[in-house]
Order: structure tokens, then sequence, then C-alpha cells
């Protein structure tokens, strides 16, 4: 009969995946930002350190399993609109804005001026590793300022609190607080992607101010101090900044009606919300809303792009750490070859991914400058927030079935990644939007597809003739036919990938990835890699032992 101790002894099973620096266990990451000043490197090696430490994943952990909770009425039955969160969400909330990633964008300074965009992807990336819901209202505020810069006054006001490095959750007027949050109400019951449909309505208060009726569909975080919105006027589609309390205290007319309940992106709150003659202020022109949401909504795109790569990340280095640890049928996983060419395939997707993602913020850093990467940047973040936002769903779940049971299991965090992943590829605009906007954007010039040819051809050189070759082709059926957008979209977006993975990290990895993505019919499951390419090389290269 086995002893008691024997029968409790627990062995082969991985020990957790935390306690890691997110950016120095990242060598892929440390390649895709290098060159950029050694200052804001040491800044994101502590932010990597942060952001790993077992307490911060279990505040993520604790934040999803402890969702928001909406309180419409006080004891009293007074409507209050509040939302409860778990103290876990606003630990992370403080990290997060600690860090500047909710407004880094428009305050930089020194050594991180040139670079502003670039570090910030760098610390999403990180962050969303940790947990992602409660960047939302991180992604929204920082966005939102591109909004706001079309009202000077407005954003004079409100910046300041916007650049604040101090999480301020309290429910009063922002003048009262030491920071603040901004949140976006674009999409109504009738109107999500086709915002010219929308039916809220603002009427001129003849006071400087408008009166704003209606009700939005999706509005997540619905407890920041402003909401960027869309509505109607006489004279058209105008856009507002809708503040949660008015100056003095009064709280503005909106309505929390209920909090969707979501797949995932469960820390995060998404109500539905109705509004009653509140107070707004207009941004922009009367009648250009569209153009004024515009690069607000390009930045969002940009985020969940990152955002999507960051969680591609970890789901992968969890799946090679298990298999790292994990002994079956005699042998450590990762070294039984059908793993390791399952786990290098994804490894490759994952590195691509993350190039592709840093090579969009890069343009971002250089568009100011350089028309050529301003229409690189036009093109690619609809094409690049398609591609990655449409692999990770499918990747999360192999990296899943690598962890197999434990991986089915709350504990192990690959369900949060998994449930987390497909919000990313809907909101601010599903797939097929994306590919429209590709389309939108070549109908416009033909420069924005030139730059980003001269990209790739730069990139990879005398190989890339056969590749401009397909784009073009692709790039005039689609012209022709909208229905084709699609393998557009996809190839522009998986080359681009290529080309960045050739300009940042050894040849051979641009190689396998060109051969397997590219050159080859399309395939759907991971582990087609080649036997010519050094999977176990891949793997530790892309995911080194922690
Ligand atoms: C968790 C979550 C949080 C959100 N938070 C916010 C928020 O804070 N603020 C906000 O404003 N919105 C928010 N949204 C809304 C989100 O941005 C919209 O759901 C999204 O833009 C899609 O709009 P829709 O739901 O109306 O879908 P629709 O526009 O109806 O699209 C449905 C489908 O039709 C496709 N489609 C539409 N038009 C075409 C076409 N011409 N050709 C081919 N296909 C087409 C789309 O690709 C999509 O697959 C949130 C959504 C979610 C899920």
């Amino acid at each position: 009969m086995n002893s008691t101790v024997e029968t409790h002894e627990v062995v082969n099973q991985s020990p957790p995946l935390s306690g890691i620096n997110l950016f120095t266990s990242d060598p892929a990451l440390a390649a895709l930002v290098e060159g950029i000043p050694n200052a804001v490197i040491d800044q994101l090696v502590t932010h990597g350190q942060v952001w790993g430490t077992p307490e911060t994943f279990e505040l993520g952990r604790i934040a999803n399993a402890s969702p928001p909770v909406l309180k419409p009425f006080d004891p009293n039955g007074a409507r209050i609109d509040v939302v409860e969160f778990h103290p876990a969400w606003h630990a992370l909330m403080r990290r997060s804005i600690a860090a500047g990633v909710h407004s880094s964008t428009w305050d930089a300074t020194d050594a991180e001026s040139s670079v502003r965009s670039l570090a910030r992807a760098a610390r999403l990336f990180m962050t969303v590793q940790a947990e992602a819901g409660h960047l939302g209202p991180i992604s929204a505020t920082n966005a939102a300022v591109a909004a706001l810069a079309h009202a000077p006054d407005l954003a004079g006001q409100w910046l300041p609190k916007i650049r604040s490095r101090q999480y301020d959750s309290a429910a009063r007027p922002m003048q009262d607080k030491k920071g603040v949050t901004l949140g976006v109400a674009l999409a109504e019951k009738q109107a999500g992607s086709d915002l010219a449909a929308t039916t809220t309505r603002a009427e001129d208060a003849g006071d400087g101010s408008w009166r704003i009726t209606g009700h939005k569909w999706f509005v997540s975080a619905p407890m920041s101090d402003a909401f960027v919105i869309l509505a109607r006027t006489r004279d058209g589609l105008s856009c507002f900044l809708m503040p949660r309390f008015l100056p003095g205290g009064r709280r503005n007319a909106i309505r929390l009606m209920r909090l969707k309940d979501k797949l995932g992106n469960r820390s995060n709150a998404t109500a539905e919300i109705e509004i009653d003659g509140a107070t707004g202020f207009l941004i922009g022109e009367i009648g250009r809303g569209l153009a004024a949401i515009q690069d607000m909504v390009t930045l969002t795109r940009l985020d969940c792009t990152v955002g999507s790569a960051g969680l591609i990340r970890i789901a992968v280095a969890e799946a090679v750490h298990h298999a790292r640890h994990r002994e079956a049928f005699g042998e450590v996983l990762l070294e039984q070859p059908l793993m390791n060419r399952v786990l290098a395939d994804m490894a490759l997707d994952a590195v691509a991914a993350a190039a592709l993602a840093f090579r969009l913020a890069e343009s971002y850093d250089r568009a100011s400058n350089d028309p050529a990467e301003a229409a690189f940047a036009r093109l690619m973040t609809p094409a690049a927030k398609y591609w990655i936002g449409k692999i990770a769903p499918a990747l999360i779940a192999e990296a899943m079935e690598c962890l197999g049971g434990n991986g089915y299991v709350e504990e192990s965090r690959l369900p949060r990644l998994y449930r987390e992943a497909p919000v990313n590829a809907i909101w601010e605009g599903p797939g097929n939007i994306m590919c429209l906007e590709v389309m939108r954007v070549m109908r416009k010039s033909s420069e924005p597809l030139e730059a980003v040819l001269a990209t790739i051809e730069d990139a990879l050189g005398g190989t890339a003739k056969s590749t401009l070759n397909v784009l073009r082709a692709a790039a005039a059926v689609a012209l022709a036919d909208e229905g084709s957008a699609r393998v557009l979209t996809e190839q522009l977006a998986m080359t681009v990938a290529a080309a960045s993975l050739r300009r940042r990290f050894p040849s051979v990895i641009a190689d396998a990835f060109v051969e397997t993505r590219l050159g080859k019919p399309w395939r759907s499951t991971y582990g087609m890699l080649d036997s010519r390419f050094d999977a176990t090389a891949f793997i530790n290269y892309i995911c080194p032992a922690v």
C-alpha cells in the first residue's frame, strides 16, 4: 500500500509562470524597441518587473472574478448611476495611470518624445499580459485626446487632469479631481459600424453648451469623467464632450440602464445608457462629427492591435513554459517532435504579430515628419487590426490545448485570455469594417499602398518582387470586387509582418514566416513548420526559459 506522503505528493505539474519580468524575459520585445533611448528602456524594464509580479497577475484574476456591479439608486431610491468595482480593479487602474499608459502619447518628454507611440505600445503590450479589461478606459482616455484636439478650449480645461499620473475614482466634477479618465459613446442600438445612422440628438442651448438626448448601446467604462459622444444636430452629425458631472456638482443627465453580461473583458463595465437632455460641449465643427472622431478611432485601433499581440505573447509563453516542465510518455513535452513543431509555429505567429504591431506604432511616431509613414499608418492600421485580431482567438485556443486539461481550467489564465481575445477584433470596427477601411484608404489615394510596398521592398530586398506583384494583383481585384477585400487585407498584414521580422530579427525567422505563411497554400492549424527549420531554436529564441 502507498504511504500517505506518496499519494499526496504532486509531481510533473508545471510551476506558475509569474514573477517574471515581462520585458527582460521577452527578447523579441527588446529587439522591437532596440535603438530607443536607454532611459526609456530602463523604464520599460521597470514596467515589465511591476506587471509581471505574482501580485499583479493575481489582481488581474480577482478583478475578473469579481466583475463590476451597477448601483443605479441610493438606499433612498434616488438615482446615483454608479458602478462599483472591486479594489483589484482600482489597483490595476492606479498602476497603469501611474505609468502613463492612459496618456503618455500626449505628454512624453525628453527621451521619449520621439518614440512616444512605440514606448507606449511596449507598455501596453506588457500590461495587457497581466490584465486586459482595465485597459478599456486607459486606451479610451489616450485616444479621446485626439478628438479633444479639435476643441482647444476644452483641451485646455481637461488635458491637465488627463495627463495627471494620479488615479482618482471619486464620483465628482472634474474640477475637484486629481486625475480623470474619458470614455467613448458612439454605438447605438441601430448604428454601430454605420455611425451615420446615429439618432441621438443635440440642440444648441444658446449658452455655449448643447442639450443631448438619446441613447448609446455600448459604453465601456461608464464611470469615466466625460464621454466623447456623437449626436445629430440640424447641420448633421457632430461630436461633443459630455461630462459626467457639471461644474457645481450636479450630475449630468446620463442614466446607466444596465451593464452588459459579456463573454470576456469582465473586469470592465460596459453599459447601455440613456441621455435625457444632458449637457455637452461641441468638439470640432458642427456637422463634422465623423471627422472629429477619426484620429481617436485610429488610435484605439492601434491599441487593439498591440493588445491582441500582447495577449498572444503571454498565451504562447504559457504554452512553452508548460511544455518545458511537463513530461508525458517519459519525455519533456517540449522535446517531443509534434509539440516542438506546434510551439515553434505558434511562436512564429506571436513574434510576427508583435513585429507588425510595433512597426505600426513606429509609423505613428514618424508620421508627423514623413508623409510616407503617415500613409503607411493609414493603410496598415485597419489591416494589422484585422489580421492580429483574427488570429488571436485560434492561437490562444491552441496555446490552451498545449496545457492539456489544466489549460481549460480558470486557474491557468488561458480561459480568460481566450474569452478576451475576440473583443479586439469586434470593437472599433469588426473584420469586414477593417477591410472596407483598407478599401476606402486605397480608393482615396494610391500613396498609402505605394508607401507600404516601398517598406516591404526595402526590407525584403530581391525576394520582394513576386510578393509585390501578388499584392498589386490582390489590390486590383479588391478594387474591382469588394467581396475579395479580405484576401488583400490579410496579404497586406502578413507581408508587412514578414518585412518587419526581417528588419529586426535573424533572417531565418522571417524566412520561416514567409515560406509557411506567404509561400504555401492557406493552412488553418499550427504545427506546419517545415523540418528544415530548427523549431527548438525558434522556441528558445522567442520564449527563453525563465
Ligand atoms: C465589449 C464591448 C465594448 C464596447 N464598448 C464600446 C464603447 O465604449 N463605446 C462605443 O461606442 N462602442 C462600444 N462597443 C461597440 C462596438 O464598437 C460595436 O459593437 C462595433 O463597432 C460593431 O458595431 P455593431 O455592434 O453595431 O455591429 P454592426 O455594425 O451591425 O456589424 C455587424 C456585422 O456586420 C458586418 N458589417 C457591417 N457593415 C458591413 C458592410 N458594409 N459590409 C460587410 N459587412 C458589414 C460587421 O463586420 C459585423 O461583422 C463595444 C462593443 C463591445 C463588444
